[in-house]
């Protein structure tokens, strides 16, 4: 005690004093990990689930601001502003974000005439990444550009992919494709895991499953849990391990 008093900064004081309750607490660490030696084999789920989560989190409220300014930067780049020019009146393409889109990535409307018009519908759930969300903008582009500036109202023809080639290569830096189709699978916010070891098996929902009971894993036949988000129920069981 007395040498404490010597020492000019309290916060050594402070350290020496708090290390007695920093071994205790290391010691029931110990405890416990040595307690638990088998690896829960859903702990690598978990954390993958988690990290899914925060990633799509961060990137479904990111996604709106990239895809207005990559249709800006396509239009500056490739026409040189026609296209903003040309729905000046309507005011500009409007980008919005359907959630029922599950099937289609992204879908173009244009009005020609006197005041031409265009919207670009994306979907919420199969944009998940900014590759996928770059290159469907860049394919609606194709359209807006196709019908606004070609005057060619033929959705995958030639004119499209005319266009299509422009924007590959004016935007070979980011590795842009055009393809006629996006094919892509959708991100599911629900997953169940196979509770049987050797199989693991995920299967992916887009709503919650309102009876789990509905069916087993249809490569064992063993029992699923979800897994992400975490459900309440695999805090309390524990009979996948045996
Ligand atoms: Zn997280
Ligand atoms: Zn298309
Ligand atoms: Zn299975």
């Amino acid at each position: 005690m007395f040498a404490h008093a010597r020492q000019p900064a309290t916060s050594r004081k402070k350290k020496t004093f708090g290390q007695p309750a920093c071994k205790k607490l290391a010691d029931s660490y110990h405890a416990v990990s040595s307690e638990r030696s088998t690896v829960d084999p859903l702990d690598k789920v978990r954390s993958q689930a988690c990290r899914d989560a925060c990633r799509s989190a961060y990137f479904s409220v990111e996604k709106v601001y990239q895809a207005e300014d990559f249709f800006q930067e396509l239009d500056k780049r490739i026409t040189g502003g026609q296209i903003a020019d040309l729905t000046a009146f309507t005011g500009g393409v409007k980008i919005s974000w359907n959630k029922r889109f599950t099937a289609t990535a992204g879908l173009a409307k244009c009005k020609r005439g006197l005041y031409p018009s265009a919207t670009i519908e994306l979907s919420d759930k199969l944009l998940d990444d900014r590759e996928r969300l770059l290159n469907t903008v860049a394919h609606e582009f194709c359209h807006v550009a196709n019908i606004l500036i070609s005057g060619d109202l033929r959705s995958h023809g030639t004119g499209f992919r005319e266009w299509a080639k422009k924007c590959e290569v004016a935007f070979n830096d980011l590795g842009i494709k055009v393809t006629r189709e996006h094919n892509y699978s959708p991100k599911f916010e629900y997953i169940w895991t196979c509770t049987n070891k050797k199989c693991g098996e995920e299967v992916g929902y887009h709503s919650k499953r309102l009876d789990p009971k509905q069916d087993d894993c249809r490569h064992c036949g063993g029992l699923l849990v979800q897994t992400n988000p975490v459900a309440r129920v695999l805090k309390t069981r524990r009979d996948w391990d045996t």
